[in-house]
C-alpha cells in the first residue's frame, strides 16, 4: 500500500504496515513530456528489425532470471503475497513472455506476402507490414504488479513501440523495476518510461498527445472512464477489466483434483485475481462430498493480506450483505485479530441472487459454492451476469468439456485447471462483455500493438480497366467480369463468360488500346 505525501508515494507492506520504500510522484504536467520523449526514442526503435529487437528481449529474459530474487523481494514487500506466488504468478509469466517473443515475434512481425488469385490483381506484388503504433501507454493494477506491466511492455517493445508505464500507486517499487530491467537488458534509454502516481497521473497519461495505443488493466469503473477519454481522442484502447469466474464441477469430475483446484483458484493471491474463481457450480450428485472436502482442506490454503484497508472493508461488507440476505458462511467470514489487512479464506453457500456478492466482483478471499441440477443449469448460471473473463470445466470426459466450453461466454475456458494460461504467452488473454475488449498476450496481443500496413509494387505496365473513361458498355462489362471472376464453380463462370462474351471482349480490348 502507498500513501501520497508531498510528492512521494510511501509504500506500506500490507501485512506488517511498515513503510518499505518510497518513490517520487510524476507531476501530471510532466507526463506529457515523458510521452514526447518516448516518442523520440521510438522513432529509432521502430526502425530496428524484429530480429534486432528479439536480441534485447533475449537479454531481458536473462536479466529477469538474474534478478529474480530481487523482483520477488520487491513484490513481496509491496503486496505481502506468499513468496512462492511471486515466482509462479509474477516471474513465470514474465520470463515466458520474453522467451516466447524471442522465438515468435520475428516470424509473426515479418513482412507477409499476399498473393492474389484473381486475374485483375495477379500482377500485383503485395505485402502486409506490421508497423509499430508508436508510444503505448500502459496503466497497470497492483494485484500482479510485475507480471502484468512487464508482459505488456515486452509485447509492446517487441512490436517496435516505446512504453510509458503508470504502475499502480499501491505497488510503485515493482513498477519502477520494470523500467529498470529494460534498460539493463540494453533497450535504448527511455524506451520504457515509468510515470509514478495515482489516478491523476493515469488520467494525464490518457490525455497525453502522441499515444498510439493504451493498455488499461484495472476496474470496470476506471476502465469506462479511460475508454471514454481515449475514445474522445481516438486513441485505441485495450481494456482488461474485472471478472467473476465460474468453475463448473460436473458429476464425473475427479473430486480430489477439483477441490485442490478450487482452493488454489479461489484463494491464490488472496483472491485478488481478475480470473480468480468466485463461483463454484457443482452438479448436485457431487455437491455434498465436494463441499465437505473443500471445507476440510481449507486450512491448507496460504494467503497473504488484502492490499489495503479499503479492499478488506469492501470484502467484509460484501460478506455481511450476503449473510444479511440469507447466505450461509461455511468457513471463515471474519477479519482475524492481527496486524495487517488480513481476511479469512471464506466459503459461502446459499447466496441469494439479490446479494451484492452475486453480481459484483469480490476480488478477495471469498468463494460461493452452489449446487446445480446438471450441465445445462451450470452453463446458464455461469453465463449469467455481465462479467465474462474466464471459466473452467471440471470433468473427466474431454468431449463433454469441449461441448460445455463452446457454450460458455468467456474470454478463456480451461479444463481441469484455472487461470494458468496467463503464464503461457502464446495463449490469448482478455474478456468479453464487461470484462473488457482487445487481447494481450498471443499473436493477437502482438498484432494489437501494430498497425498493419498494406504495401504493394506494380510495374506500371498493366493497363487498369476500371479507370476513366467509362463508356455505355462499361457497366455491363464489369458486371460480366464480376461473374466470371467470382461465381462459384467453373461451369457457371464459363456460362457467364459465354453469355457476356461481347461485353467481355470489349473490356479485354481496353488492355490493348
Ligand atoms: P483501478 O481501476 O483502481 O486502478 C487501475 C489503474 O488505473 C491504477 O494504476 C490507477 O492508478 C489507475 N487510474 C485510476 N484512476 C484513473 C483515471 N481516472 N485515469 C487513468 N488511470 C486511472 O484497479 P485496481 O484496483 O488497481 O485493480 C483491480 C482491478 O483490476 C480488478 O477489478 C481486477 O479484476 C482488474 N484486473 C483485471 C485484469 C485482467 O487481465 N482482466 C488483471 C488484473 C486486474
Amino acid at each position: 500500500m502507498a500513501v501520497a505525501a508531498s510528492g512521494v508515494l510511501r509504500v506500506v507492506n500490507p501485512a506488517t504496515l511498515e513503510v518499505v520504500g518510497s518513490v517520487p510522484v510524476a507531476e501530471p504536467a510532466h507526463v506529457q513530456e515523458l510521452v514526447a520523449e518516448a516518442g523520440y526514442v521510438q522513432e529509432r526503435w521502430g526502425e530496428t528489425t524484429p530480429v534486432e529487437r528479439a536480441d534485447v528481449l533475449r537479454r531481458l529474459g536473462e536479466v529477469v532470471l538474474d534478478r529474480a530474487d530481487e523482483i520477488a523481494d520487491t513484490v513481496v514487500a509491496e503486496t505481502a503475497k506468499p513468496r512462492a506466488e511471486a515466482y509462479t504468478s509474477e516471474l513465470f509469466p514474465a520470463v515466458d513472455a520474453a522467451t516466447w517473443l524471442v522465438g515468435s515475434a520475428p516470424r509473426l512481425l515479418a513482412s507477409e506476402r499476399l498473393r492474389f488469385g484473381k486475374l485483375h490483381l495477379r500482377h500485383k506484388r503485395a505485402w502486409l507490414e506490421y508497423e509499430p503504433v508508436g508510444v503505448v501507454g500502459v496503466i497497470a493494477p497492483w494485484n500482479f504488479p510485475f507480471a502484468i506491466p512487464f508482459t505488456q511492455a515486452a509485447f509492446a517493445v517487441a512490436a517496435g513501440n516505446a512504453v510509458v508505464l503508470k504502475p499502480s500507486e499501491l505497488t510503485p517499487l515493482t513498477g519502477a523495476l520494470v523500467g529498470e530491467l529494460f534498460e539493463a537488458a540494453g533497450a535504448p534509454a527511455g524506451l520504457v518510461r515509468v510515470a509514478q502516481g495515482d489516478g491523476a497521473v493515469g488520467e494525464a497519461l490518457v490525455k497525453a498527445h502522441g499515444l498510439g495505443k493504451l493498455l488499461f488493466t484495472g476496474s470496470g469503473e476506471t476502465g469506462r472512464r479511460v475508454a471514454a477519454e481515449a475514445g474522445a481522442r481516438l486513441v485505441p484502447v485495450t481494456l482488461e477489466l474485472g471478472g467473476k469466474d465460474p468453475m463448473l464441477v460436473l458429476d464425473d469430475a475427479d473430486l480430489d483434483r477439483a477441490v485442490a483446484g478450487a482452493l488454489w483458484a479461489s484463494f491464490t493471491n488472496c483472491g485478488q485475481v481478475c480470473s480468480g474463481v468466485e463461483r463454484i457450480l457443482v452438479e448436485r450428485t457431487l455437491y455434498e462430498p465436494f463441499v465437505e472436502e473443500l471445507v476440510r482442506r481449507l486450512p491448507t490454503v496460504e494467503v497473504g493480506p488484502l492490499i489495503s484497508e479499503e479492499q478488506r472493508a469492501r470484502v467484509g461488507d460484501l460478506v455481511v450483505d450476503a449473510v444479511s440476505r440469507g447466505a450461509r458462511v461455511l468457513a471463515g467470514g471474519e477479519a482475524p485479530d492481527r496486524a495487517g489487512w488480513f481476511y479469512e479464506p471464506t466459503i459461502l453457500a446459499a447466496v441469494p441472487a439479490d446479494a451484492r456478492i452475486a453480481r459484483e466482483e469480490t476480488f478477495g478471499p471469498v468463494v460461493e459454492v452452489a449446487a446445480v441440477a446438471g450441465e445445462a443449469e451450470a452453463v446458464r448460471r455461469a453465463n449469467a451476469g455481465p462479467l465474462a473473463l474466464g471459466a473452467s470445466v471440471w470433468t473427466s470426459d474431454a468431449a463433454r468439456a469441449e461441448r460445455v466450453a463452446r457454450r460458455l461466454r468467456a474470454g478463456t475456458v480451461w479444463h481441469n485447471d484455472h487461470a494458468y494460461s496467463y503464464g503461457a504467452a502464446q495463449a490469448s488473454w482478455g474478456g468479453v462483455g464487461e470484462s473488457g475488449f482487445g487481447r494481450t498476450h498471443s499473436k493477437h496481443g502482438l498484432y494489437d500493438l501494430t498497425t498493419p500496413k498494406y504495401v504493394d509494387r506494380d510495374s506500371g505496365r498493366v493497363p487498369v480497366p476500371w479507370w476513366f473513361p467509362y463508356d455505355e458498355g462499361s457497366a455491363d462489362a464489369f458486371r460480366a467480369a464480376l461473374e466470371v471472376l467470382y461465381r462459384d464453380g467453373l461451369r457457371p463462370r464459363a456460362a457467364a463468360a459465354w453469355r457476356e462474351r461481347r461485353a467481355l471482349l470489349k473490356l479485354a480490348r481496353r488492355y490493348r488500346p
